[in-house]
C-alpha cells in the first residue's frame, strides 16, 4: 500500500518505520527541517528497548514538495495542529485516498470533516508509544495496539489487514468514539496533573488525594458524556490508571503533556479537559475542575514559554 504519514514526530516515525520494514511503500511529510535534514543525510535512528541501535531510510519531506496519490495518509501532528496539516496536503488526497487519524484528545473528526469526505475517514487510538529525543532520532519502547473505525461508509477492512502485516496489532472497533473518549479521560487526568504537581505518573498516583483528583475530573467527563450519547466507564479508566502509576508499566515516564510545557511549546490541553469543559458550557453544565485545570496549563504554557 501507498501509505503517507503525515506528522513525521515522535510516533509517525515509529508507525512509518514499522510499516516500511512490512513492505508498504511509506513517505514522511513533516515541517520541521532539521527533523528532515537529519532523516534525509543519515536516516531515521531508533534506539530499542533491547539497547540496539538502528538507521531507517525513508523519505521525509514537506506538505509543499509531496506529491502523488496515496491510498492511506495516517495524521499524528498534535492535535492542534491537524487543521493547517490537512490544508497543507490538501493536493495529494484524492477521493479514493483514506484518512487515518491517530492523534490523541477530541476533535479531530470534526476538522478532518472541514477538509474531506465523512466515507474516508477513519479514526482511532493507539498504544503505541514513542519519544523524539533529537532530530531525526526516536527512542521506542515496548509494545501497542491500536484500536480503529470507519466514520462513514469506508470499508477499513484492507487497512487493518495492511497495518497488521506490519505486526501494529490492529483490531476494528465497533464504537471507536468510547474507546477515544476512554483515551482522552485517562490523558485528562495524567497529563495536566502531572504538569501541574511536577511529578512523573508514578509519583502522581502515590499523591495523597491523586485518586480523588483523577475522580473529580473523570466523573465531569461521565457527566458530559451522557449528554452527549457516549458511555464513559469511570470504573474502567480508574483501572487503566491503577495499572499506568505502577513503576513496570509507565509509573517511571512523564506524559507528552509535560513534555511540551518542558519544551516551551503548546499543549494538547484544549483537546482535552478544555474539549470537556467546552462541551460543559455548550449544555449549560458546569465542568470546575476540567475547566479550571484547562486554564491552569494555558497559565502554565505562558510561564514556560517565556523563560
Ligand atoms: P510530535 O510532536 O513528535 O510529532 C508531530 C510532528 O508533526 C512534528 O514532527 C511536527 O513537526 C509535525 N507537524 C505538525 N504540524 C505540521 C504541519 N502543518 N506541517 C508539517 N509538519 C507538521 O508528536 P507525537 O508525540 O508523535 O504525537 C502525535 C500525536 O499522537 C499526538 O496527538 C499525541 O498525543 C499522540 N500520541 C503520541 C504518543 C507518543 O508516544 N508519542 C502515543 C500515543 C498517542
Amino acid at each position: 500500500m501507498k501509505i503517507a504519514i503525515a506528522g513525521f514526530g515522535a510516533l509517525g516515525a515509529r508507525v512509518g518505520v514499522m510499516l516500511q520494514q512490512a513492505g508498504h511503500e511509506v513517505t514522511g511529510i513533516d515541517g520541521w527541517a532539521a527533523h528532515i535534514a537529519a532523516i534525509s543525510t543519515d536516516g531515521l535512528t531508533v534506539h530499542q528497548d533491547d539497547g540496539a541501535t538502528k538507521k531507517y531510510y525513508i523519505p521525509v519531506m514537506t506538505a509543499k514538495e509531496i506529491d502523488g496519490k496515496f491510498d492511506l495518509i495516517i495524521l499524528l501532528t498534535k492535535t492542534p495542529q491537524l487543521d493547517m496539516m490537512l490544508t497543507d496536503i490538501k493536493h495529494i488526497i484524492t477521493k479514493n485516498t483514506k484518512l487515518l487519524v491517530l492523534s490523541n484528545g477530541l476533535g479531530n473528526i470534526e476538522v478532518m470533516e472541514k477538509h474531506v469526505n465523512r466515507n474516508q475517514i477513519l479514526a482511532g487510538v493507539t498504544l503505541w508509544t514513542s519519544e523524539l529525543i533529537n532530530p531525526g532520532e526516536i527512542r521506542v519502547t515496548g509494545t501497542g495496539s491500536i484500536k480503529l473505525q470507519a466514520i462513514g461508509e469506508a470499508n477499513a477492512k484492507p487497512i487493518v489487514s495492511a497495518l497488521n502485516k506490519a505486526g501494529l496489532n490492529v483490531t476494528l472497533s465497533q464504537n471507536v468514539i468510547e474507546a477515544i473518549w476512554h483515551k482522552a479521560g485517562i490523558n485528562s487526568v495524567l497529563n495536566p496533573l502531572t504538569v501541574l504537581l511536577d511529578a512523573n505518573i508514578a509519583e502522581f498516583g502515590m499523591a495523597g488525594n491523586g485518586m480523588d483528583l483523577s475522580l473529580n475530573i473523570l466523573d465531569e467527563i461521565k457527566k458530559i458524556g451522557e449528554l452527549e450519547g457516549i458511555n464513559v466507564d469511570v470504573n474502567a479508566i480508574m483501572k487503566d490508571l491503577a495499572l499506568l502509576i505502577r513503576p513496570e508499566n509507565a509509573g517511571n515516564h512523564y506524559p507528552s503533556m509535560y513534555q511540551d510545557i518542558k519544551a516551551g511549546k503548546h499543549t494538547e490541553i484544549d483537546f482535552l479537559n478544555g474539549y470537556f469543559a467546552k462541551l460543559g458550557s455548550e449544555h449549560d453544565v458546569a465542568m470546575p475542575f476540567n475547566a479550571l485545570v484547562t486554564r491552569l496549563i494555558h497559565a502554565k504554557e505562558d510561564i514556560e514559554r517565556t523563560k
